[in-house]
Protein backbone atom coordinates (compact mmCIF):
# COMPACT_ATOMS: atom_id res chain seq x y z
CA UNK A 1 0.00 0.00 0.00
CA UNK A 2 1.47 3.49 -1.07
CA UNK A 3 1.32 5.62 1.76
CA UNK A 4 1.21 9.33 0.93
CA UNK A 5 4.24 11.08 1.55
CA UNK A 6 2.56 13.15 4.48
CA UNK A 7 1.32 9.81 5.76
CA UNK A 8 4.21 7.85 6.01
CA UNK A 9 6.82 10.52 7.35
CA UNK A 10 4.77 13.68 8.42
CA UNK A 11 6.43 16.52 9.65
CA UNK A 12 5.72 17.06 13.46
CA UNK A 13 6.94 20.11 14.37
CA UNK A 14 9.18 20.57 18.40
CA UNK A 15 8.62 23.25 20.18
CA UNK A 16 10.28 24.66 22.97
CA UNK A 17 8.51 24.97 26.59
CA UNK A 18 9.30 28.63 28.03
CA UNK A 19 7.21 29.19 31.36
CA UNK A 20 7.95 31.20 33.39
CA UNK A 21 6.80 28.41 36.21
CA UNK A 22 9.49 26.41 35.48
CA UNK A 23 12.44 29.31 35.20
CA UNK A 24 15.33 28.66 37.17
CA UNK A 25 14.52 25.08 38.19
CA UNK A 26 17.00 23.32 36.05
CA UNK A 27 14.95 21.29 32.99
CA UNK A 28 14.49 22.43 29.82
CA UNK A 29 11.28 21.06 28.01
CA UNK A 30 10.55 20.54 25.03
CA UNK A 31 7.64 18.83 23.29
CA UNK A 32 7.13 16.69 20.10
CA UNK A 33 3.50 18.05 18.81
CA UNK A 34 2.33 15.15 17.46
CA UNK A 35 -0.84 15.83 17.84
CA UNK A 36 -0.40 18.15 14.43
CA UNK A 37 0.29 15.28 12.40
CA UNK A 38 -3.41 15.15 10.91
CA UNK A 39 -6.60 16.80 12.56
CA UNK A 40 -8.06 13.88 13.17
CA UNK A 41 -5.73 10.97 12.82
CA UNK A 42 -3.55 12.10 15.08
CA UNK A 43 -0.80 11.52 18.12
CA UNK A 44 0.43 8.10 18.63
CA UNK A 45 -2.58 6.79 17.50
CA UNK A 46 -1.39 7.63 13.63
CA UNK A 47 1.93 5.80 14.78
CA UNK A 48 -0.06 2.60 15.73
CA UNK A 49 -2.48 2.71 13.07
CA UNK A 50 0.83 2.77 10.54
CA UNK A 51 1.89 -0.93 10.04
CA UNK A 52 -1.31 -2.18 10.69
CA UNK A 53 -3.13 -0.21 8.09
CA UNK A 54 -0.12 -1.34 5.40
CA UNK A 55 -0.71 -4.84 7.08
CA UNK A 56 -4.49 -4.97 6.73
CA UNK A 57 -3.64 -3.98 2.95
CA UNK A 58 -1.20 -6.96 2.39
CA UNK A 59 -3.95 -9.24 4.09
CA UNK A 60 -6.32 -8.43 1.04
CA UNK A 61 -8.83 -6.87 4.13
CA UNK A 62 -11.36 -4.78 3.04
CA UNK A 63 -12.32 -3.81 6.19
CA UNK A 64 -10.97 -2.88 9.89
CA UNK A 65 -12.41 -3.85 13.33
CA UNK A 66 -11.38 -2.73 16.50
CA UNK A 67 -12.84 -2.18 20.14
CA UNK A 68 -12.85 1.11 22.32
CA UNK A 69 -14.78 2.89 25.12
CA UNK A 70 -17.28 5.47 23.61
CA UNK A 71 -14.63 8.00 23.90
CA UNK A 72 -12.12 6.23 22.64
CA UNK A 73 -9.37 8.53 20.47
CA UNK A 74 -8.14 4.91 18.73
CA UNK A 75 -11.37 4.08 17.19
CA UNK A 76 -11.85 8.16 16.54
CA UNK A 77 -8.66 8.12 14.82
CA UNK A 78 -9.34 4.43 13.06
CA UNK A 79 -12.59 5.74 11.46
CA UNK A 80 -10.81 8.70 9.60
CA UNK A 81 -7.90 6.51 8.94
CA UNK A 82 -10.70 3.69 7.10
CA UNK A 83 -12.16 6.63 5.21
CA UNK A 84 -8.96 8.02 3.99
CA UNK A 85 -7.01 4.92 2.94
CA UNK A 86 -10.37 2.80 1.88
CA UNK A 87 -10.98 0.62 4.23
CA UNK A 88 -14.60 -0.26 5.80
CA UNK A 89 -14.53 0.25 9.80
CA UNK A 90 -16.02 -1.62 12.36
CA UNK A 91 -16.15 -0.34 16.00
CA UNK A 92 -17.02 -2.32 19.01
CA UNK A 93 -18.06 0.02 21.48
CA UNK A 94 -17.85 -0.57 25.00
CA UNK A 95 -21.35 -0.23 26.88
CA UNK A 96 -24.62 0.31 25.05
CA UNK A 97 -24.07 3.13 22.54
CA UNK A 98 -25.98 6.32 23.79
CA UNK A 99 -28.82 8.46 21.64
CA UNK A 100 -27.89 10.59 20.58
CA UNK A 101 -24.01 9.33 19.36
CA UNK A 102 -21.56 11.40 21.60
CA UNK A 103 -19.36 13.86 19.68
CA UNK A 104 -16.65 11.00 19.04
CA UNK A 105 -18.44 8.47 18.10
CA UNK A 106 -20.73 10.64 15.69
CA UNK A 107 -17.42 11.49 13.79
CA UNK A 108 -16.58 7.78 14.03
CA UNK A 109 -19.89 7.09 12.18
CA UNK A 110 -20.12 9.67 9.80
CA UNK A 111 -16.74 8.47 9.06
CA UNK A 112 -18.37 5.59 7.45
CA UNK A 113 -17.55 3.28 10.76
CA UNK A 114 -20.07 0.66 11.49
CA UNK A 115 -20.45 1.02 15.81
CA UNK A 116 -21.89 -1.63 17.38
CA UNK A 117 -22.77 -1.33 21.30
CA UNK A 118 -21.18 -4.33 23.60
CA UNK A 119 -21.74 -5.29 27.15
CA UNK A 120 -18.78 -4.85 29.43
CA UNK A 121 -18.78 -8.54 30.00
CA UNK A 122 -18.64 -9.76 26.42
CA UNK A 123 -15.82 -6.81 26.23
CA UNK A 124 -13.94 -8.05 28.58
CA UNK A 125 -13.32 -11.23 26.19
CA UNK A 126 -11.91 -8.12 23.92
CA UNK A 127 -8.50 -10.20 24.20
CA UNK A 128 -9.51 -13.70 24.09
CA UNK A 129 -8.63 -15.74 20.85
CA UNK A 130 -11.81 -17.75 20.97
CA UNK A 131 -14.02 -14.59 20.93
CA UNK A 132 -11.68 -13.34 18.31
CA UNK A 133 -11.94 -16.58 16.31
CA UNK A 134 -16.10 -15.98 16.39
CA UNK A 135 -15.54 -12.06 15.28
CA UNK A 136 -13.25 -13.29 12.28
CA UNK A 137 -16.07 -15.76 11.09
CA UNK A 138 -18.68 -13.30 11.86
CA UNK A 139 -16.51 -10.70 9.58
CA UNK A 140 -14.77 -12.68 7.17
CA UNK A 141 -13.48 -9.31 5.27
CA UNK A 142 -11.77 -7.58 8.51
CA UNK A 143 -8.60 -7.21 10.18
CA UNK A 144 -8.45 -7.09 13.83
CA UNK A 145 -6.76 -4.80 15.52
CA UNK A 146 -7.01 -4.93 19.51
CA UNK A 147 -7.77 -2.13 21.91
CA UNK A 148 -5.67 1.24 21.34
CA UNK A 149 -4.12 -0.49 18.43
CA UNK A 150 -1.62 -2.51 21.08
CA UNK A 151 -0.15 -4.87 18.90
CA UNK A 152 2.76 -5.91 17.24
CA UNK A 153 1.91 -3.39 14.25
CA UNK A 154 1.55 -0.91 16.59
CA UNK A 155 4.84 -1.18 18.30
CA UNK A 156 6.70 -1.27 15.26
CA UNK A 157 4.79 2.13 14.20
CA UNK A 158 5.64 4.10 17.69
CA UNK A 159 9.72 2.52 17.57
CA UNK A 160 9.68 5.17 14.93
CA UNK A 161 9.05 8.07 16.83
CA UNK A 162 12.98 9.25 18.07
CA UNK A 163 12.83 9.93 13.96
CA UNK A 164 11.46 13.19 14.67
CA UNK A 165 13.84 14.45 16.80
CA UNK A 166 17.54 14.59 17.09
CA UNK A 167 17.83 12.83 20.41
CA UNK A 168 21.61 14.01 20.94
CA UNK A 169 20.28 17.08 21.74
CA UNK A 170 17.84 15.55 24.57
CA UNK A 171 18.34 13.36 28.08
CA UNK A 172 14.76 11.92 28.75
CA UNK A 173 11.67 11.49 26.91
CA UNK A 174 8.59 11.70 28.54
CA UNK A 175 4.95 10.65 27.13
CA UNK A 176 2.03 9.88 28.72
CA UNK A 177 0.98 5.63 28.70
CA UNK A 178 -2.17 3.61 28.62
CA UNK A 179 -1.48 0.36 26.77
CA UNK A 180 2.27 0.96 26.91
CA UNK A 181 2.80 0.34 23.47
CA UNK A 182 3.82 3.66 22.27
CA UNK A 183 6.84 3.04 25.47
CA UNK A 184 7.42 0.33 24.69
CA UNK A 185 7.95 0.36 20.70
CA UNK A 186 10.42 3.63 21.77
CA UNK A 187 12.06 1.58 24.23
CA UNK A 188 13.41 -0.71 20.93
CA UNK A 189 15.09 1.73 19.31
CA UNK A 190 16.02 4.89 21.75
CA UNK A 191 19.32 5.62 22.65
CA UNK A 192 18.55 7.81 25.95
CA UNK A 193 16.25 7.10 28.83
CA UNK A 194 12.27 7.65 28.75
CA UNK A 195 10.04 8.05 31.35
CA UNK A 196 6.36 7.11 31.16
CA UNK A 197 3.23 8.41 33.46
CA UNK A 198 1.13 6.02 33.96
CA UNK A 199 -2.68 7.52 33.61
CA UNK A 200 -4.56 4.31 34.84
CA UNK A 201 -4.42 3.39 38.48
CA UNK A 202 -3.64 0.23 39.34
CA UNK A 203 -0.19 -0.44 41.30
CA UNK A 204 2.47 -0.20 38.66
CA UNK A 205 0.82 -2.63 36.06
CA UNK A 206 2.68 -0.75 33.19
CA UNK A 207 5.95 -2.06 34.47
CA UNK A 208 4.77 -5.78 33.93
CA UNK A 209 2.71 -5.16 30.67
CA UNK A 210 5.68 -3.65 29.09
CA UNK A 211 7.94 -6.46 29.63
CA UNK A 212 5.53 -8.98 28.99
CA UNK A 213 4.93 -7.08 25.39
CA UNK A 214 9.09 -7.05 24.86
CA UNK A 215 9.02 -10.32 25.56
CA UNK A 216 5.98 -10.94 23.35
CA UNK A 217 7.25 -9.79 20.43
CA UNK A 218 10.51 -10.82 20.47
CA UNK A 219 11.78 -7.59 21.14
CA UNK A 220 14.60 -5.98 23.55
CA UNK A 221 14.98 -2.39 25.12
CA UNK A 222 17.81 -0.63 23.77
CA UNK A 223 17.57 2.10 26.53
CA UNK A 224 16.51 2.40 30.21
CA UNK A 225 12.85 2.93 31.15
CA UNK A 226 10.74 3.52 33.98
CA UNK A 227 7.18 4.50 34.99
CA UNK A 228 5.66 6.82 37.34
CA UNK A 229 2.61 6.03 38.41
CA UNK A 230 1.77 8.75 40.92
CA UNK A 231 -0.43 11.01 38.87
CA UNK A 232 -3.08 9.68 37.63
CA UNK A 233 -5.57 11.39 39.66
CA UNK A 234 -7.72 8.40 40.78
CA UNK A 235 -7.82 6.84 37.61
CA UNK A 236 -8.11 6.63 33.55
CA UNK A 237 -10.21 10.07 32.67
CA UNK A 238 -11.00 11.05 35.65
CA UNK A 239 -9.76 14.34 36.95
CA UNK A 240 -9.98 17.32 39.61
CA UNK A 241 -10.24 20.88 39.70
CA UNK A 242 -6.75 21.08 39.97
CA UNK A 243 -5.72 19.14 36.96
CA UNK A 244 -8.35 21.00 35.17
CA UNK A 245 -6.50 24.79 36.32
CA UNK A 246 -3.21 23.39 35.56
CA UNK A 247 -4.68 22.46 32.06
CA UNK A 248 -6.13 26.00 31.15
CA UNK A 249 -2.95 27.66 32.45
CA UNK A 250 -0.44 25.58 30.65
CA UNK A 251 -2.77 25.84 27.34
CA UNK A 252 -2.70 30.02 27.77
CA UNK A 253 0.49 30.49 28.62
CA UNK A 254 2.36 28.13 25.70
CA UNK A 255 -0.22 27.75 23.62
CA UNK A 256 -0.65 24.09 23.24
CA UNK A 257 -3.68 22.74 23.47
CA UNK A 258 -3.65 19.23 26.08
CA UNK A 259 -6.70 17.20 26.98
CA UNK A 260 -7.20 15.87 30.47
CA UNK A 261 -6.59 12.23 30.33
CA UNK A 262 -3.41 11.42 28.80
CA UNK A 263 -1.09 14.86 27.74
CA UNK A 264 -2.68 16.84 31.16
CA UNK A 265 -1.72 14.40 33.54
CA UNK A 266 1.82 13.71 31.96
CA UNK A 267 2.88 17.20 31.76
CA UNK A 268 1.31 18.05 35.49
CA UNK A 269 3.29 15.11 36.76
CA UNK A 270 6.42 16.48 34.91
CA UNK A 271 6.06 20.15 36.13
CA UNK A 272 5.56 18.59 40.13
CA UNK A 273 9.00 16.15 39.24
CA UNK A 274 10.66 19.38 37.90
CA UNK A 275 9.52 21.04 41.03
CA UNK A 276 10.98 19.31 43.08
CA UNK A 277 14.48 20.37 41.71
CA UNK A 278 15.91 17.23 42.69
CA UNK A 279 14.38 14.97 40.36
CA UNK A 280 15.56 15.25 37.21
CA UNK A 281 19.54 15.80 36.89
CA UNK A 282 20.88 19.81 36.92
CA UNK A 283 19.96 21.10 33.30
CA UNK A 284 18.49 17.96 32.04
CA UNK A 285 16.62 18.64 28.34
CA UNK A 286 13.65 16.57 28.31
CA UNK A 287 11.73 15.91 25.48
CA UNK A 288 8.00 15.32 25.83
CA UNK A 289 6.13 12.98 23.12
CA UNK A 290 2.28 15.10 22.76
CA UNK A 291 0.09 12.25 22.61
CA UNK A 292 -2.37 13.90 20.20
CA UNK A 293 -6.06 12.39 20.66
CA UNK A 294 -7.85 16.19 21.39
CA UNK A 295 -10.90 14.98 20.39
CA UNK A 296 -11.00 13.46 23.87
CA UNK A 297 -11.60 16.77 25.67
CA UNK A 298 -15.00 16.90 24.35
CA UNK A 299 -16.10 14.52 26.76
CA UNK A 300 -15.20 16.87 29.53
CA UNK A 301 -17.19 20.18 28.42
C1 LIG B 1 -3.67 6.31 23.47
C2 LIG B 1 -3.00 7.51 23.99
C3 LIG B 1 -1.86 7.44 24.83
C4 LIG B 1 -1.34 6.15 25.38
O1 LIG B 1 -0.65 5.35 24.50
P1 LIG B 1 -0.30 3.85 24.90
O2 LIG B 1 0.50 3.38 23.74
O3 LIG B 1 -1.61 3.11 25.02
O4 LIG B 1 0.45 3.82 26.16
C5 LIG B 1 -1.27 8.63 25.24
N1 LIG B 1 -1.76 9.84 24.85
C6 LIG B 1 -2.85 9.94 24.07
C7 LIG B 1 -3.37 11.28 23.74
C8 LIG B 1 -3.50 8.78 23.61
O5 LIG B 1 -4.60 8.93 22.85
Amino acid sequence: MELSPEFNSPYIPVQKIEDPLLEGLGTSLSILRTDLIHPVVSGNKWFKLKYNLIKAHEQGKRSLLSFGGPWSNHLHALAEAGRLFDFKTIGLVRGELATPLNSCLDDARKAGMLLEGISRSIYREKDNPDYLRSLQQRFPDAYLIPEGGANREGVQGCAELNLYFDENQFDLVCMACGTGTMLTGLATTSAIPLLGFQILKGDNYLNRQISNNLQKFGLSSHCEWSINDTFHFGGYAKTTEELIAFISRFERVNKIPLEPVYSGKMLYGLYELTKKRDFFPQNSRIMIIHGGGLQGKRGFL
